[in-house]
């Protein structure tokens, strides 16, 4: 059995730290936002390389917020991608906005910047591209399109911790950048999590007063605010779990490399690593026109695999009032079909991505 991704041996590999810091957090009484929470903050502000984080109960509050500090009103529109989770579409979707949509890169299944001018029009506001699978996008071409028509660009790093591109860490890249601490993220709390970080001191105070019911001060409602706080519990967690990130970051790079070569001559393509980016492998995805068989087979060795994502959001029922159709989106729609992600994190042992990479060169070869 090797699963697709296993939380309990990274429990254990961090059991003493991450139970005193719970019991601690426990018996502070501090169970929404307080010291820990804020040490968080000030600490992931600092690995990200931004001034300002403002911590949230999740990577979809993070987006919502994100979008409504920029001042982003019913009517307005956001190019984004298809090739995501659904959380990306449904926060610009919560705050009455437009998603439209631009297909991907084929190497990187990440936003195709040259085809962002075409979509913009007078309602447009902001562009939303995705780090997917850990890998950056292609963002200098993206923040220059922005600059050139005036557009905030919001970074969707969910699934992207410590991922760099050109050297700098993203996060520090867009006006906005998103992050989730789901417990599968690459950084995972031991409950829901996100947070936003930001260069823009106001933007984080906006962000500031949303989370917690837009008071200025208690009772003092100035906005119309939310309930998206982060849990005591939480901060302390996930700064126990931030000192190791780094480490867990490198194993991971470690195991697609050994995929990436023990894959080699199999008829499946790896995950590309463009030159300005460090891939953090939040998902590592070959693709292959027998994905199905692969999986079927796959699975009843006892190997878990998932697909990221088996239906583009343009085509999901909920978003059918956009308009999209399949055809529209040709590369997100075609890699859709090809894609599998294999067993990733970062206490695989080689052991286990030998038997893997066995299992797949005998189905497919
Ligand atoms: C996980 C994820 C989100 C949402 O984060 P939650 O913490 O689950 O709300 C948003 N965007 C992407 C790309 C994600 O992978």
């Amino acid at each position: 059995m090797i699963p697709f991704l296993d939380l309990k041996l990274q429990y254990e590999s961090i059991k003493e730290e991450l139970e005193a810091a719970v019991l601690k957090s426990l018996a502070s009484t501090q169970y929404i936002l307080g010291e820990e929470v804020a040490a968080f903050e000030s600490e992931f502000a600092a690995f990200c390389g931004v001034p300002h984080a403002v911590a949230l109960n999740s990577g979809t509050s993070a987006l919502h917020l994100a979008l409504l500090a920029i001042g982003l009103q019913p009517g307005d529109e956001v190019i984004t991608v298809a090739s995501t989770f659904v959380a990306t579409v449904a926060a610009i979707d919560y705050v009455g906005a437009k998603p439209v949509f631009v297909d991907v890169e084929p190497e990187t299944l990440n936003m195709d910047h040259s085809l962002i001018t075409a979509k913009i029009t007078e309602r447009t506001k902001a562009i939303l591209p995705v780090h997917l699978h850990g890998h950056p996008a292609d963002m200098d071409p993206i923040l220059k399109i922005a600059r050139q028509y005036g557009l905030k660009v919001i970074e969707d790093a969910a699934q992207a911790h410590d991922s760099e591109y050109k050297g700098r860490r993203v996060g520090s890249l867009g006006d906005i950048a998103c992050f989730s601490f789901y417990p599968g993220k690459n950084l995972g709390a031991c409950g829901e999590g996100g947070i936003v970080v930001t260069a823009n001191g106001d933007y984080a105070h906006t962000i500031r007063m949303l989370r917690d019911w837009g008071q200025s001060r208690k009772y003092h409602h100035d906005m119309k605010g939310f309930n998206y706080r982060m849990d005591g519990i939480q901060g302390a967690v996930l700064r126990v779990k931030l000192r190791h990130l780094k480490a867990w970051t490198e194993a991971r790079r470690c195991h697609a490399q050994m995929y990436n070569e023990l894959l080699r001559d199999a008829e499946v393509e790896t995950p590309q690593e463009r030159d300005y980016a460090r891939h953090v492998y939040h998902v590592y995805s070959i693709r292959t026109s027998q994905r199905d068989d692969l999986q079927k087979k796959l699975t009843q060795q006892g190997i878990g695999t998932g697909i990221h994502y088996p239906i583009p959001v343009h085509l999901q029922a909920a978003y059918a009032d956009l308009g999209y159709k399949r055809g529209d989106l040709p590369v997100t729609e075609l890699e859709a079909d090809r894609l599998l992600s294999l067993p990733m994190f970062p206490e695989m042992t080689n052991e286990k991505i030998e038997a893997v990479c066995r299992q797949i060169c005998g189905v497919i070869l």
